[in-house]
């Protein structure tokens, strides 16, 4: 057997020719023959200007698919801006989810679900101690679609490995948050992060959009991240309200926990463990230090962090 797991010395009839199976697959699945490129699309301003890139040939070669991992929690604008791009972008956009992460915080709230895969803080009692939820989003809502995707892309069956690499999937992470690139563990599958190598800032992304003439891309995250400044809460208080009732609903709906936390435990989206409509943002002091998401300026782009 091969590295794709194709046997080198099998061979079928066809018609007078004895062809190897390989040959035979090789036909079939094109991409046994050479690697894909797919860009995983965020939404946000670096994906959006490195699949525009592309577009222009700014990078290449031109990838066969974007793939987006709807968590069902992205800004309006945000899936108004994605209608757009799609109409701009040469190849295909596809939308995948893996549920709806909005309506599983609901469901858990509700006890339909036992689980809260978003890191929203949690304390308990006067002095309110603070910790984290495990964070398991990202991966559940983000990560896992877009694998499940690529691999249909690539005929390659769910848990089936292969050690030849079928994809190379575009990362849009910018030169300023190089410390987000990771290495793909999957063989079959390389990471590649053509921002990076053309030494392009989020702010670079932005003066490319607008030397081309196109809109500014809006930033994309879950409306009720908790990985979020006091400086991108007010933004969004100010510039998407709607956005911002959003997440002061699914604040209030999470504040008692979930029937399988301690008893008296409360969450929050905001670190300062208030309710989202009673903090001045301006003002607001965090219990503890702040993370490293300001550093991100509230952008996922389908990595959140990772
Ligand atoms: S943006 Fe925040 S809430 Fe949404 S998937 Fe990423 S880490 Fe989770």
């Amino acid at each position: 057997m091969d590295s794709n797991g194709i046997a080198k010395t099998a061979s079928l009839k066809n018609g007078n020719e004895m062809v190897s199976l390989k040959e035979i697959l090789m036909k079939e699945i094109p991409s046994l023959k050479e690697p894909r490129h797919i860009i995983s699309l965020g939404a946000g301003v670096q994906s959006s200007t490195m699949s525009l890139m592309a577009k222009h040939g700014e990078i290449t070669p031109m990838p066969k698919a974007a793939v987006f991992a709807d968590t069902g929690g992205e800004p309006r604008k945000v899936y108004r801006w994605l209608d757009w791009l799609e109409k701009q972008l040469p190849f295909p956009v596809y939308r995948v989810d893996n549920g709806n992460l909005k309506e599983d915080i609901i469901d858990a709230t509700e006890g339909k679900n036992k689980f809260i895969s978003v890191p929203f803080y949690i304390g308990k009692g006067k002095e309110k101690k603070i910790g984290m939820l495990q964070r398991q989003c990202t991966g559940t809502y983000k990560i896992n679609p877009v694998n499940k995707k690529i691999r249909e892309l690539v005929n390659l069956a769910p848990g089936k490995k292969s050690k030849k690499v079928s994809i190379v999937l575009w990362q849009g992470i910018s030169l300023d948050e190089i410390q987000r690139a990771r290495v793909s563990h999957d063989r079959w599958q390389e990471y590649r992060y053509p921002l990076i190598e053309q030494k392009i800032s989020r702010q670079g992304c932005l003066l490319w959009m607008k030397k081309n003439n196109y809109p500014e891309p809006p930033r994309s995250a879950c409306y009720f991240c908790p990985y979020r400044s006091n400086r991108g809460w007010q933004k969004m208080k100010l510039n998407d309200p709607k956005s911002f009732l959003d997440a002061v609903s699914i604040d209030r709906k999470i504040r008692n926990g979930l029937p399988t936390l301690s008893k008296g435990s409360e969450l929050y989206l905001h670190r300062s463990m208030k309710p989202l409509d009673e903090i001045d943002f301006g003002k607001a002091k965090a219990k503890v230090q702040q993370v490293l998401w300001d550093e991100f300026e509230e952008e996922c782009e389908g990595m959140c962090g990772m």
